[in-house]
């Protein structure tokens, strides 16, 4: 499905960007695997062991020159960049409302929004100019509805929305697409806390009982989603924002079924 593609992925040293950066050197992707955190490095060893290719850099999203640095890297290391995936984000910490500090929204959005900004900003003219390109971002269920996190980091994921599809219309004839994901819950380094407080109390059974396929996801299941929209598979998917969530933004507020 990547076969020979020359793919960045951001956040590729935990939880959906590792996943997602596997997947796509399985599906034949040469992958240039970015985090702040040096696991970054486990991750191209394992891709690279497997048989595949990767390189990894750390670096942070959201300052623009460490930004411009890795997309160099890409053609410096393949000779070209055919796709982005956006993924690296914080989750902001949950606080209530009136326990935000303004420096807790400027980090929230410049990891999250501006992260993301930066990765369109510098990879577009590279797309622009050799007339095709697929960018994916990580939104979330959070920038769709509330109560899947705190009021930053819900607005944060609204603007990686507004991002897919403003810059879809930026782009304008150049065939260069642009898509964002919404994962629901996904079992990574980010959700951790809530998966080890769920079993120390005995009570993981319960995660994911609200959504119809009654479970949580896994970080797998939103690398799929990417790596097709990254692919050529997803000529006509431009502009939206693509929940991947067992289902659970379809509905309006239920009460589950008690067996
Ligand atoms: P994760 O396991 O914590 O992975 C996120 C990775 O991004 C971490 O390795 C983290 O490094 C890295 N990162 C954080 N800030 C960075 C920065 N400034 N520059 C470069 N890398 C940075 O979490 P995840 O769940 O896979 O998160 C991936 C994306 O999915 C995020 O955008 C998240 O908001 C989104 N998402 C997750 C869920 C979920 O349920 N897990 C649901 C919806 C959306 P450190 O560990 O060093 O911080």
């Amino acid at each position: 499905m990547l076969q020979d593609k020359n793919i960045i992925i951001t956040g590729a040293g935990s939880g959906i960007g590792r996943a997602t950066s596997e997947l796509a050197a399985s599906y034949g992707a040469n992958v240039l695997c970015v985090d702040l955190s040096d696991a970054v490095d486990q991750t191209a060893a394992h891709i690279n062991a497997a048989g595949g290719r990767a390189v990894a850099v750390q670096a942070d999203v959201s300052d623009e020159k460490q930004v411009a640095d890795y997309v160099a890297a890409c053609v410096a290391e393949y000779g070209s960049v055919h796709g982005i995936y956006a993924n690296a984000g914080v989750g902001g910490g949950g606080k209530p409302m009136l326990e935000l500090s303004v420096e807790d929204w400027q980090r929230t959005l410049g990891v999250n929004t501006i992260g993301v900004f930066l990765a369109v900003k510098h990879t577009v003219p590279l797309f622009v100019e050799q007339g095709n390109g697929a960018i994916v971002c990580t939104a979330s269920v959070a920038g769709l509805r509330a109560n899947a996190g705190g009021v930053d980091y819900s607005a944060s994921k609204a603007g990686v929305i507004s991002i897919a599809q403003t810059v879809a219309y930026q782009l304008y004839g150049t065939g260069v697409r642009i898509n964002a994901i919404c994962p629901g819950l996904i079992e990574t380094g980010m959700t951790k806390p809530v998966f080890d407080a769920a079993r120390e109390r005995g009570t993981e059974g319960r995660i994911g009982q609200i959504n119809p396929t009654k479970r949580y996801g896994h970080p797998q299941e939103i690398g799929e989603m990417a790596c097709f929209l990254l692919s050529e598979r997803a000529s006509y998917v431009n502009g939206q924002a693509v929940p991947v969530d067992g289902g659970l933004s379809a509905s309006h507020p239920w009460a589950f079924p008690r067996s």
